[in-house]
Formats: structure tokens, sequence, C-alpha cells
């Protein structure tokens, strides 16, 4: 196959490529370095089956020859009310790339005839009040809340993947991503994941927001590459969720982190304040992907934070 990939060179983005040209596809990465990193695709400079497109997939997207798949994978991901690449502080190109970017995305999959897997999220069943979510809950969200520019643009996206699957038979899927860590991930993009990790490995206490009670489910990303995978290879045109059932509150994640990295400085109760529009439980069912894909993750926790920890114990150094 042939693959572009919108956002390829961010979190999710970049293993995807990985994954992709490993098993010899070719691969077209497009991003515009807004949130994404040169860094996380450095080591495919060179390579014959990999090409790189620095563009903003809000303007069209166009390719010469044949193209199998279209993966729409860009956008601002961070929900920190301070990090500059967080979509809080990016709240108008967040709101372009989930509209005018999906847009793009489905006429090149049209024009080509080709899959689209859009990448959608967790986000949209805001804070939930069924639990855990699957995926014919409607969802619970603030359409003018601080998450609503990221949680509507997806939203969004959603409908309109729907719309031209069903008014112009793209072959489209959609994943909703929960909760997803790795190597890649920005240390400094105010999510929960660099910042404990970052601040264990300096040994300061982790910032713990409000009584840290609120619960996410962590998912590795090589699993969560794995659902990808099979997703787009399958047959499923609504959406799925993936990510990791295992559910931990806040406080005992800071916990396991500080275990793992031997970090003395305990953890710091920072004001409710900072969890405005914060989701208070969020955890996948994911009885659709075992049942559809074959799919659950395989990384325990532990695991996947101490090879995440190694990552970003290279980015500090
Ligand atoms: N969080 C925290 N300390 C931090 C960063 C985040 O306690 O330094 C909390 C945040 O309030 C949320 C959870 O960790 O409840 C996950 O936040 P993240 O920004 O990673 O993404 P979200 O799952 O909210 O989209």
């Amino acid at each position: 196959m042939r693959i572009l990939i919108t956002g390829g060179a961010g979190f999710i983005g970049s293993h995807l490529c990985d994954a992709y040209l490993a098993q010899g596809h070719g691969v077209i990465a497009v991003d515009n370095l807004l949130t994404g990193s040169a860094r996380n695709i450095e080591h495919l400079r060179g390579h014959a089956g990999f090409e790189f497109r620095q563009q903003d997939v809000t303007t069209p997207l166009n390719v010469d020859g044949p193209l199998e798949a279209v993966l729409h994978f860009a956008s601002p991901a961070s929900p920190s009310l301070t990090a500059p690449t967080s979509y809080m502080q990016l709240p108008i190109e967040t709101l372009r790339v989930g509209s005018l970017g999906t847009f793009n995305a489905l006429d090149l999959a049209k024009a080509k005839g080709a899959r689209l897997l859009m990448a959608s999220t967790s986000e949209v069943y805001g804070d939930p009040l069924e639990h855990p979510q699957k995926e014919t809950y409607w969802g619970h969200v603030d359409s003018i809340g601080p998450r609503s520019v990221y949680d509507e643009a997806k939203r969004f996206s959603e409908a309109l993947t729907m719309a031209y699957h069903r008014k112009h038979g793209v072959a489209t899927r959609i994943v909703r991503i929960f909760n997803t860590y790795g190597p890649r991930m920005q240390l400094d993009d105010g999510r929960v994941v660099p910042n404990f990790v970052g601040q264990a490995l300096r040994g300061q206490p982790l910032t713990v927001y409000g009584d840290g009670s609120q619960t996410r489910s962590f998912c590795y990303v090589a699993d969560l590459v794995e659902g990808l995978q099979k997703l787009l290879a399958s047959d499923e045109p609504t959406p799925v969720n993936l990510g990791n059932p295992r559910e931990v509150t806040i406080r005992e994640f800071a916990e396991v982190i500080n275990g793992l990295t031997g970090n003395q400085g305990g953890i710091v109760v920072m004001p409710a304040s900072r969890t405005q529009g914060d989701p208070q439980r969020r955890q996948p069912d994911i009885s659709k992907a075992k049942r559809v894909l074959g799919w659950e993750p395989r990384t325990p926790l532990e695991a996947g934070l101490r090879r995440t920890i190694e990552y970003f114990r290279g980015v500090i150094a």
C-alpha cells in the first residue's frame, strides 16, 4: 500500500509511519510541525519508502499516483491550560484542522478511492455520565467549555467522516483513542505522562491537579498502533474505542511513577482550578474492539512506563 498520514511527525503519527514502513508499505507523512516534531521522524530520513511534506492539512492535499489509505491524525491534542502546544492555546488551529483538515483528508481519499481512518478521541464522550464508555454512548460535552475546541472539532470530524461514507461511499474507519503514552510524547506539552515523568526524573514533586481522584486508563503506544492497523484493515465503518481498560486514579498514577523512578520528591497538590472541564472518570469499554478486531492491549502499565521513562531520560540528558 501507499499511505498518507496527516500528523505523521506527531506522537502517534510517527509510530504509525514506523509500523507501516516496517511492513514494506510506502508512507507520505504530512505535518506542519505546529505540535509535531521533526525529531520524531529524523530516523526515517533517507528511507526509500518514506516521504515527508511540511504542509498544513487545512490546505488541499494533492498526491500524484495511487494511494490506498489516508490516516488523519493531525491535531493539537494536549488539554494543558499553559503549554504553548496545547489545544487550549491553539483553539482556532484545532477547530480548523478538525474541520477543513478533515474535509481535505476525506476529499483526497474520495479522489483516490482510498480508505480513510479518522483519529477521534474519548473526548467525544466529554465528562461521561456512563462508565465505562461504550461506543453507543452519545456523550456529555459542554459545547462552549474549555475543551470544546477539541471535543467539538472531533465530533464534527466524526459527523463529516460518516457523511462521506454514506453520501460518497468512502471506505471510512473511526477510532476513538483513549489516553495513550510512550516514547515521542513531548516533554513540555503539559499532559500528565510527560509532566510526571519529567518531574520525577528531576527529583521534583509530581503536580497532582485537584484531589487526584479523577481517573484515566493509559494505553501503551505500541498496543494502540497494532489496534489502529487492525481497524484500518477491517470493514467496520462505525466508531471503535481503542485504549487500555486498566483504570487508575491520578494520585495512584503519580505513586506508580515515583516508584518506578525512585523519585523521593513525593507529590504536590495543585488547585482544583487546574481541572476545570476535566473529565472525572475515563475508561474504555473495548468489547467492540475485541469482537470486531480481535484486539486488546498487551503491555502492562509498569512495563510501558519503564520504556517511556527510558525515553524521557534520553530527552532530558
Ligand atoms: N494532571 C495532573 N497533573 C499534571 C497534568 C495532568 O494531575 O501535571 C491530570 C489532569 O487534571 C487530568 C489527568 O491528569 O485529570 C490527565 O490529564 P492529561 O492532560 O494528560 O489529559 P486528559 O486525559 O485530561 O485529556
